[in-house]
């Protein structure tokens, strides 16, 4: 549209002109044809965050991490002592002992049978409860299944009213391969840091380019369309 005819050529052009139909400056930019950029606070960027998957720390990304076997300490293998039943102590019986009482060397024998599935050696101890403790120790190798007497000559003090006796059975400690860690000393675990995945969610804040305003910082005026002026 041709607006000279209304505008006096005397004048400088930024000088604002009042006539009806004239342009006059407009108040949404002040004239200057651009706002502020809302949503960059004019800064030209904005700050975003940016979620990643980064490997995790923990488990190198493997998802399981190898831990010492808390069962056998790490060496693979473990002790025990060898299964046994006890088949009772064969001689005169006093109460849960054995009585004595004539002034001789007496045998007496425990029966143990061996319930392991491994050979191994069973030691007896006899004690009687004399004043003096009197013992004796006696041993033998069964194997699995096998069920056989301990006998042990004793020779206690004399009493007519006899000794309580009593026995202990030590079975032979054996070595077997752990089973918890299948006699590898270590387990593989899932890794508790990643719950097994390998990976971890980082957050990491990142700054780019604002898209309102392509980095300007400021957008066209839509009032004046970036003119600065208005027609009345
Ligand atoms: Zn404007
Ligand atoms: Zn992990
Ligand atoms: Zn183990
Ligand atoms: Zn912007």
């Amino acid at each position: 549209m041709n607006l000279s005819r209304f505008m006096n050529k005397s004048k400088p052009m930024t000088e604002l002109v009042t006539s009806a139909g004239s342009e006059v400056e407009c108040d949404n930019c002040r004239s200057t044809g651009k706002i502020q950029c809302a949503a960059c606070q004019s800064k030209g960027f904005v700050k975003k965050f940016k979620t990643e998957q980064l490997k995790c720390d923990v488990c190198a990304g493997s998802g399981t991490i190898s831990v010492q076997c808390l069962t056998c300490s790490g060496t693979g293998t473990s002790t025990r002592r060898l299964r046994y039943e006890d088949k009772g102590g064969q001689g005169a019986i006093y109460q849960q002992g054995l009585l004595f009482s004539a002034k001789r060397t007496q045998t007496v024998s425990v029966l143990v049978k061996n319930n392991d599935d491994l050979a191994g050696k069973f030691e007896v101890i006899v004690t009687l409860a004399d004043g003096k403790s009197t013992s004796a120790k006696g041993s033998v190798n069964l194997r699995p299944g096998e069920t056989a007497p301990i006998a042990l000559p004793l020779f206690p003090i004399s009493s007519k009213d006899g000794y309580r006796a009593s026995y202990e059975i030590i079975p032979e400690e054996v070595e077997t391969a752990c089973t918890s860690c299948s006699a590898k000393g270590r387990l593989e675990k899932t890794c508790l840091a990643c719950q097994g995945v390998g990976q971890a969610a980082s957050q990491r804040q990142i700054a780019e380019s604002c898209s309102s305003c392509a980095g300007v910082g400021q957008i066209r005026c839509a009032k004046c369309k970036g003119s600065g002026r208005v027609r009345m």
